[in-house]
């Protein structure tokens, strides 16, 4: 469930969420819908999509659009910005909210595809994204990207360090792409999640909540729920983040992650 919104700072924006057919994605498009922004979501499977943007459209998005798109695919990252253009004329908000782990254990085991696999979804096609996306912000005048990297990109877990280190590369390509793109008034933020209860950490979380947050340190004591990295995305994509580029906000009950 959303927290109430209250505020309406994306009417005349349109967002395309990656990977928002559940999870922290979803609760993304979710917000932004609500606050107003025109809304295109994708994930691989149709039958995902479709039900998810009749999910959002219930609760009350206006205008939200799906189709499918494997992320790391060229050809679908292609069609997913002629989509978004042919239904809603421009692209204003790009929320690279995907990022898989298809692997736990140590680095060491870890064969060279699964690395590949790694950087390739997780790294790579944010960048190819947004090369595809920035012209046509540039088109309008200005826009906003937003990166889901992780608490672990600053300090890596064991069993999922090397995802960890692709959430590191998303926080220097987030610095990175903030400074090349300020001339074209392109913000570029991140968000760095610790625990959020979702289908991908599931298997973390389902032998019990309360150990792992005491475990993993938490202030709050709690684990984070998606609608509290959403409230921190459409902050940061909103005119309230105006003079804030190149930033990372810590989503993590108050865990020690950085000075
Ligand atoms: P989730 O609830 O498991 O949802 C994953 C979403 O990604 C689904 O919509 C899935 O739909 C889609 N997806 C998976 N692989 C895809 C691909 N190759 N191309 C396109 N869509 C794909 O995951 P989540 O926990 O919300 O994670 C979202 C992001 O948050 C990730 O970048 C993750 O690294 C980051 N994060 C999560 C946590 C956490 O604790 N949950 C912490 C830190 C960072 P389909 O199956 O239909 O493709």
């Amino acid at each position: 469930m959303p927290q109430q919104v209250r505020a309406h700072r994306f009417e005349g924006e349109v967002a395309i969420v990656t990977a928002a057919t559940l999870g922290i994605g979803y609760a993304i498009a979710e917000r932004l819908g609500l606050e107003g922004a025109s809304v295109v979501i994708c994930s691989r499977k149709k039958q995902n999509v479709e039900e998810a943007v009749a999910s959002l459209k219930k609760a009350g998005v206006k205008n939200v659009v799906g189709i499918e798109c494997q992320i790391s695919n060229g050809d679908d990252q292609k069609r997913l910005v002629d989509f978004t253009l042919e239904k809603f004329g421009k692209i204003t908000i790009l929320v690279n909210n995907h990022g898989i782990n298809p692997a736990f254990g140590d680095m060491m085991d870890l064969e060279d595809r699964t690395w590949d696999k790694l950087f390739e979804t997780n790294v790579k096609s944010g960048w190819q994204l947004t090369k595809l996306v920035v012209p046509h912000m540039q088109k309008h005048g200005s826009g906003n990207i937003l990166f889901n990297a992780s608490i672990g990109g600053y300090v890596p877990p064991a069993m999922i360090a090397t995802y960890a280190v692709t959430k590191t590369a998303v926080l220097g390509l987030t610095k990175a792409l903030a400074k090349e793109l300020s001339k074209y008034r392109i913000r570029v933020n991140a968000i760095a999640p610790g625990v959020i209860k979702t289908k991908m950490s599931k298997a973390l979380w389902e032998s019990g909540e309360q150990g792992l947050a005491e475990a993993q340190e938490i202030s709050m004591g709690r684990l984070g729920v998606p609608e509290d990295c959403a409230g921190a995305v459409a902050f940061l994509v909103s005119e309230d983040a105006a003079y804030i580029t190149g930033e990372t906000i810590v989503i993590a009950g108050g865990v020690h992650a950085r000075l």
